[in-house]
């Protein structure tokens, strides 16, 4: 798609529909002299530049990639009016698309009927559920896993609910067994399971969590931030993952998921999806000034946020329209990066210098050198991944790292003398399609970047 002839096409239609009303002299204090605004303009390109090549596949750091061009062109038409999501008075358009995308999700997982919304984000929308879970079950603790995003725990502490960490298995999972034992210890209230943890992309075994249920009457929250959108591959094929996870969704309380993650969406994008439309009660408020044309139910209603995004919403439907969330839409943008992850992690397995951490379950991957003590691997990584992002822009390689303990090691079979108590090892999120034809080419550079000195 060419952004720069549609993003005008776009513009043009707005500024007809505006003209509708009539003209107006725009207020002299609002111009801008051109040679200011060139200079302003000039100066922030060049300050940009001191950002990481999001948009290009040397980038397989961490979870951040350049919007799709159909959510860029969405959002630039409605933000040229920007409407406010909060309510139907401030963008009864966009909050009707707003309903529309919020349906293809619960769809996604299964959940028809569904009460949510769109967020400012992940963690917006998680605070959100565990705002519903301690209104069910006041004065009970919330168990999460700990290889759990880390706001979890201040989103307790924020909401005066003490979270308890559960302990993860030998591949980051949530451990059943000591979730099991843990339910006859405490008053549980909540489990929050992770389906796709933001390290490793390891999926919790929700199944058994829901299993335990029916006995303890907990709530099941689950945090799809990141790997909701995997979903739609969730086939158990070679170039999908794992189906029991995804299929167990359908009969959880709640669930998040990031549109701006694995969604193409511009930050800004987050949803929180209820399975009983019933909680819409824990948000009732009056207000005096927001909603006074219609009787219909407002977004602002179901939502801790006041004002949101019109425009983000435009930019999720607009993709919608053309990347749908179903398994031949955009469930065909993730399949690459999966089978990049597979494809790395078969590489690293005929390697001599790097070891896979463990199986990838999505499409991130870690690695480690193969040395002899912690101390070793955590400097030759550092390094490593310093001179991959000092290089020239087109040699270089912008890889992450994952923090591991000598346990962590131990518990995947890696045998490195603990002569520290934890060491860096690379972590790669393959989020972008581009991906799949970059890996070969990503580890040979990770080799040779080990090698170095
Ligand atoms: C990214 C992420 C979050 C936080 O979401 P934000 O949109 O960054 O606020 C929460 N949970 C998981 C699993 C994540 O990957």
């Amino acid at each position: 798609m060419e952004l720069r002839r549609w993003a005008d096409r776009a513009l043009a239609e707005v500024e007809r529909w505006r003209a509708e009303f009539g003209g107006f002299a725009e207020h002299p204090s609002l111009a801008v002299d051109d040679a200011e605004f060139g200079a302003a303009l000039d100066e922030l390109v060049r300050r940009l530049r001191d950002d990481h090549p999001f948009h290009h596949p040397r980038y397989l750091a961490q979870m951040v990639k350049p919007p799709h061009p159909a959510a860029i062109v969405g959002y630039l038409a409605a933000m040229r009016l920007n409407p406010n999501n909060h309510s139907l008075d401030g963008g009864p358009a966009t909050s009707r698309m707003e309903r529309e995308v919020t349906e293809q999700l619960a769809g996604m997982f299964g959940m028809p009927g569904a009460l949510g919304h769109l967020t400012s984000s992940g963690t917006i929308a998680n605070l959100e559920s565990l705002y519903v879970a301690r209104e069910i079950h006041p004065g009970a603790a919330v168990a999460v896993s700990a290889d759990a995003h880390f706001t979890h725990a201040r989103m307790c502490h924020l909401l005066g609910v003490r979270a308890v960490p559960v302990p993860v298995d030998g591949a980051g999972r949530m451990d059943v067994d000591a979730l099991e034992a843990l339910l006859h210890e405490e008053n549980i209230g909540t489990v929050v399971v992770t389906a796709g943890t933001t390290g490793l992309g390891a999926l919790d075994p929700i199944p058994e969590v829901l299993a335990l249920r029916g006995e303890h009457g907990f709530r099941v929250h689950v945090d799809a931030a990141y790997g909701g959108f995997f979903a739609l591959i969730a086939d158990g094929g070679a170039d999908g993952v794992a189906a029991e996870p995804f299929d167990a969704i359908a009969s959880c309380d709640s669930v998040v998921v990031d549109p701006h993650k694995h969604g193409l969406q511009p930050y800004g994008c987050g949803a929180v999806l209820f399975a009983d439309p019933e909680v819409a009660r824990f948000y009732r408020h009056d207000s005096p000034y927001t909603y006074f044309t219609s009787d219909e139910l407002h977004l602002g209603e179901i939502s801790l946020e006041c004002s949101r995004s019109g425009a983000a919403a435009a930019a999720l439907w607009l993709t919608f329209q053309v990347l749908p969330p179903t398994p031949e839409g955009l469930g065909e943008v993730l399949r690459p990066g999966r089978r990049a992850a597979l494809e790395w992690t078969r590489l690293l397995a005929a390697s001599t210098s790097l070891t896979a951490y463990q199986q990838p379950e999505l499409d991130i991957i870690a690695a480690l050198p193969n040395t002899a003590e912690m101390s070793t691997m955590d400097g030759r990584v550092a390094a490593a991944m310093h001179r991959g992002m000092s290089a020239a822009p087109d040699e270089s390689m912008h890889i992450a790292t994952l923090s591991v303990t000598s346990a962590d090691l131990a518990a995947r079979g890696h045998a490195v003398r603990a002569d520290t108590g934890t060491a860096r090892i690379f972590r790669s999120v393959l989020m972008k399609p581009e991906h799949e034809h970059w890996v070969p080419r990503a580890h040979d550079e990770l080799e040779r970047l080990i090698a170095e000195p």
